[in-house]
């Protein structure tokens, strides 16, 4: 569903990923792990395109594009990418002006010119999902960290993306508030959301995901199936680094 061939992504002189390959099946999990500034984030905003890669092909389902010198692509096509994938922060990014129903009704209604009636009925049944009816006529400001990013885990199903990609999506929680989190997103799993997720939640990785890429300095150190790579790494890079996840 996700297939990405030799990514190469710099910022100025730094080269921040170095041919980076990685596919994730349809109704699949993938785990990026990997330590802070080794590249994750960046490669998932490559999947979405809110980065553009240097070289390499990007695909989602039967959107596929190619970046290398020369290249150039029309806004066309990259909206068509940025809409097969929702994204799920760190920090939640919710909009603070809008209630919680709001939240998830925005892009269908701003963006997908969905009738608001329309939208608001899909945002509840979503909301339903998360555990976040209840909050719907809420405000983000009072909301605890782990309703507010199941909020925004709603948000970014909301126009049915074929693939979620999420970026630490537990590490500004504490364990109590990511546990709520990690539940959601194991249902959204067995349910068959194809996803890619950066993290160094260790309960989150090894309880949903089938596969783990290990990236470090901008590279695939390993990858493979979740249970051999944190069960028995090969590399010595990928045993420390494991080691060193709590
Ligand atoms: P990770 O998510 O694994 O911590 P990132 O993808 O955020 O890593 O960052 C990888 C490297 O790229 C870091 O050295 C970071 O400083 C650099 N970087 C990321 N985004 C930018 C940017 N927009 N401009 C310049 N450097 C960036
Ligand atoms: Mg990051």
């Amino acid at each position: 569903m996700i297939a990405l061939e030799a990514i190469h992504k710099q910022f100025g002189d730094i080269e921040v990923l170095r041919g980076v390959s990685v596919r994730v099946p349809e109704r699949s999990v993938t785990a990026l792990i990997g330590p802070s500034g080794s590249g994750k984030s960046t490669l998932l905003r490559c999947v979405n395109l809110l980065e553009l890669p240097q070289a390499g092909s990007v695909t989602v389902g039967a959107n596929s594009l190619e970046f290398g010198a020369g290249t150039r692509h029309s806004r066309a096509e990259i909206l068509a990418m940025r809409r097969s994938t929702g994204m799920v922060f760190q920090n939640f990014q919710l909009f603070p002006h809008l209630t919680v129903e709001e939240n998830v009704m925005e892009g269908l209604v701003t963006v997908l010119r969905w009738p608001r009636d329309q939208a608001r009925a899909h945002a509840r049944a979503l909301l339903d999902k998360v555990g976040m009816a209840a909050k719907a006529e809420a405000w983000p400001a009072n909301l605890s960290g782990g309703q507010q990013q199941r909020t925004a885990i709603a948000r970014a199903l909301a126009p049915s993306p074929q693939v979620l990609l999420c970026d630490e999506p537990t590490s500004a929680l504490d364990p109590e508030l990511a546990g709520e989190v990690v539940e959601v997103l194991a249902q959204l799993a067995r349910e068959g959301t194809t996803m890619l997720m950066a993290t160094h939640d260790l309960r989150l990785a090894s309880s949903i995901a089938s596969d783990v890429v290990f990236l470090d300095r901008g590279e695939v150190v390993e990858a493979g199936p979740a249970q051999s790579l944190f069960g028995a790494p090969q590399r010595e890079r990928t045993k420390q680094f494991v080691a060193s996840l709590s």
